[in-house]
């Protein structure tokens, strides 16, 4: 078996198929491109042939290039990447070129792409390169150029195609957003040429190759008198594209991804060739692009090593725990998007409140965001119907027998929890998984509640859950295994990444936000102009500066953690000069953006208007601010040393859930794949510097952990030390 066969039929289309043995889902790697070079010079030089269809045997074309195959690519260096690249360059061109002769471009053999569903990546980048691009009528299909949403860009020649065939204007959504779309929609958009129905799809491509004229095959570009749609850079019209999409670009990305600025160099400087030196800039760019450390650590992260966790990389060996029967205990803003998730991956949910109208209230949740799926043509009322059909909304406990997981979110009070655990116990059969949502309470203390601690457990969502991909699954001293298994398929069955942690004071994702919160907080006590605060950390990638952050989690919820971590810690408490910062917002009633006040101004429709302009009468500005980098650091240094203590102490077991936890849970500056890819990235010696010089500025919450001193001493990296196997990655 091989990914490619080719078989001509009597009428003399040779149907190349790609078939990638015991895959679901077709992916390009090294050998089966060669092997489909073969087979098209074959299918060229066969004097029997008269055209070529090439299509796949599975119900899509495929999924893209194997991301494993790409990072291997950097491993010889430059030289062998960019050889590498333009020798599929040369694969794909002779599909384009399909024999012609060069000067009376005459004389070719049609070349069609046939897709029966999603066609992403180069597979959409060979489609690209034939002649003509035929898809079959389905709805649930994907095309499109993904790419830049893991830190590439398209290298197999999309790029270069996509902005001559549309013009830079057009194609910037599919190449700088990685925008996806259906094949109808990818017609309208001029993606692709034709949309038919499934069962026509070979015929119609077959009819398209022995119809088609010489004059079909030659690209626009190939064509003589070619001019870019919308204008080369020079055109007028062209110039204000560039400049658009270079300011759109430096906005939305604050520079730190070098991908979109490789992309857009490469479709700048290959607007300005013929066709063939723009696929050189091409694979130079993206040669430069796959030997920046942030393309390799966001792969690492944000593909490679988010794909293992889902497999269940961490997962114990014990059987299949998948959930049949749901419970969730409170209907509130958690518990109403815990039914919701559940209810959409085929779950059956119990959803429980103290009140018949607070449970109902939570189903009706769902009920919402099915409206706003109808209203955007994503769901059908069957649909909406069978899913609120899942959820039974109810007082009753007894409503809960026959549930083999539970998920308790009610009020974040030991004393409540402790009581609907017993309750829950009572009426559960003796194999049910009880796991708590709660967000900052020790599972090991909450498990004292209930009479079957090995089966007890946290699995703490995010807000909103319906949006939020990550889920953190903590391991309290007594959880079993079966437990930690029961969480794991429960979060693959509800389509989320899951990261399992051991039990301490705010388990992963909080203990290392609340700092960064912290430290935007402590530098407007000491006077650093808050926008200052705000921009630096955009500037180096955090989606919300910390001043938003804790207008978006509320203020009065930052009280509530600050009070509670100074009764835990006591003498020791470091944060006073943060907490007179909170508390005085609290006192004035500035709560964040559900009060329309916090750290921002907000209009009464609550939209964010800017940065309260009252901050400074309360804490005035200094005069001599701090130099960027300094504050820059201390943004990213505070999280990124918390998480090195996390995996100190044995909270992390596994740096890449650190990683991929960091980028989806809190959105860590993702350009740098997470605190430790990017502690890898500047190395263990050059942040142990910035440590020191933080701890002789501001104090000892900076010091370096003694894992990163030995590190850098013995000159490790986290992925080396501590990830072998994924280090190639
Ligand atoms: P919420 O106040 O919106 O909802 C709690 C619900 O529990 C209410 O509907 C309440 O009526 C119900 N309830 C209280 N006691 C009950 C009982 N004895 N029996 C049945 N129902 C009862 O709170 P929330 O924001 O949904 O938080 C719930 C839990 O999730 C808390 O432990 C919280 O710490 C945790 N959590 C919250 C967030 C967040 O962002 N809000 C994130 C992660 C985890």
């Amino acid at each position: 078996m091989s990914d490619f066969t080719s078989v001509t039929d009597a009428d003399g289309v040779a149907v190349i198929t790609w078939d990638v043995p015991g895959k679901s889902m077709n992916v390009m790697s090294m050998e089966a491109f060669n092997l489909l070079d073969r087979l098209v010079d074959a299918a060229l030089a066969d004097p029997a042939v008269k055209g070529v269809v090439i299509t796949s045997a599975k119900k899509d074309f495929a999924g893209g290039m194997d991301l494993n195959v790409i990072a291997r690519m950097r491993e010889g260096g430059a030289q062998a990447l960019f050889d590498g690249l333009m020798g599929m360059h040369g694969v794909l061109r002779k599909i384009e070129r399909a024999g012609m002769d060069p000067k009376t471009l005459k004389g070719g053999k049609p070349i069609v792409a046939a897709l029966p569903g999603t066609a992403l990546g180069i597979g959409l980048e060979l489609p690209l390169a034939c002649h003509r691009i035929i898809a079959a009528d389905n709805p649930k299909a994907k095309i499109g150029l993904p790419e830049i949403l893991v830190g590439i860009f398209p290298g197999g020649g999309g790029t270069t195609r996509l902005a001559r065939k549309m013009g830079a204007m057009m194609a910037a959504p599919f190449l700088l957003e990685g925008k996806l779309s259906d094949p109808k929609a990818a017609k309208a958009a001029g993606l692709i040429d034709d949309v038919v129905a499934p069962e026509d799809l070979l015929a119609k491509a077959k009819e398209w190759v022995l119809s088609a004229k010489d004059a079909d095959l030659v690209k626009p570009w190939d064509a003589k008198g070619y001019k870019m749609p919308g204008g080369a850079p020079y055109h007028p019209a062209g110039f204000m594209t560039f400049v658009g999409a270079n300011a759109m670009v430096m906005g939305k990305t604050m520079g730190v991804y070098p991908a979109a600025k490789a992309l857009l160099s490469a479709v700048y400087e290959g607007a300005l060739v013929p066709f063939d030196t723009a696929l050189k800039i091409e694979a130079r760019w993206f040669t430069n692009l796959l030997l920046n450390p942030s393309s390799t650590a966001m792969i690492r992260s944000l593909f490679i090593n988010k794909e293992a966790l889902e497999k269940g990389a961490n997962r114990p060996k014990v059987p299949d725990q998948s959930v049949k029967k749901l419970g969730v205990i409170g209907a509130g803003m958690m518990g109403a998007g815990i039914a919701y998730v559940s209810a959409n991956a085929g779950i059956e949910v119990v959803l429980i409140d103290a009140a018949q109208e607070a449970a109902d209230r939570g189903k009706a949740h769902s009920a919402d965001l099915l409206d706003k799926g109808m209203k955007r043509g994503k769901v059908t009322p069957e649909k909406k119907a069978e899913m609120l059909g899942r959820i039974t909304a109810t007082t009753d406990y007894a409503a809960l027998a026959g549930c083999d997981l539970i998920v308790e979110a009610v009020f974040e009070d030991p004393k409540v929890k402790a009581e609907v655990t017993a309750k829950v116990e009572a009426v559960v059969g003796p194999d049910c998984i009880f796991a708590t949502n709660t967000s900052t309470l020790p599972i090991t203390g909450l498990a004292k509640a209930s009479q079957r601690p090995e089966q007890f457990i946290g699995i703490h969502f995010f807000s909103p859950v319906d949006k939020m991909n990550l889920v953190e699954i903590i391991r309290g001293k007594a959880t079993g295994d079966r437990a930690v298994a029961k969480a794991l398929d429960f979060v693959r069955q509800i389509r989320k990444t899951p990261i399992v942690v051991n039990d301490a004071r705010f388990f992963y994702a909080n203990r290392c936000i609340i700092p960064y919160i912290n430290e935007g907080i402590r530098m407007v006590a000491e006077g650093v102009e808050p926008v200052f605060i705000e921009n630096a950390a955009k500037l180096v990638g955090m989606p919300l500066g910390p001043l938003q952050l804790v207008d978006e989690t509320s203020i009065d919820l930052g009280v509530k953690i600050a009070k509670a971590t100074k009764a835990a810690t006591g003498e020791a408490y470091p944060d006073g000069a943060v907490d007179e910062v909170l508390f005085a917002m609290a006192g004035e009633g500035r709560l964040g953006r559900k009060a329309n006040a916090g750290f921002y101004a907000y209009d009464v429709s609550g939209k964010r208007e800017g940065l309260w302009e009252g901050l400074a009468a309360h804490w005035p500005v200094a005069d001599a601010q701090s130099p960027l980098t300094d504050v820059e650091h201390r943004l990213l240094m505070i999280q990124a040393l918390e998480a090195v203590r996390a995996l100190e102490q044995g909270v992390l077991t596994d740096i890449r859930e650190g990683d991929v936890g960091a980028i989806l849970g809190w959105g860590f500056a993702p350009w740098s794949g997470g605190p430790f890819s990017w502690l890898d990235i500047i190395g263990a010696a050059r942040a142990v510097e910035i440590c020191d010089a933080l701890t002789a500025r501001h104090g000892d919450r900076f010091a370096a952990p003694e894992l990163l001193r030995e590190m850098a001493a013995k000159g490790e990296s986290f992925y080396g030390r501590f990830a072998p196997a994924a280090k190639a990655a």
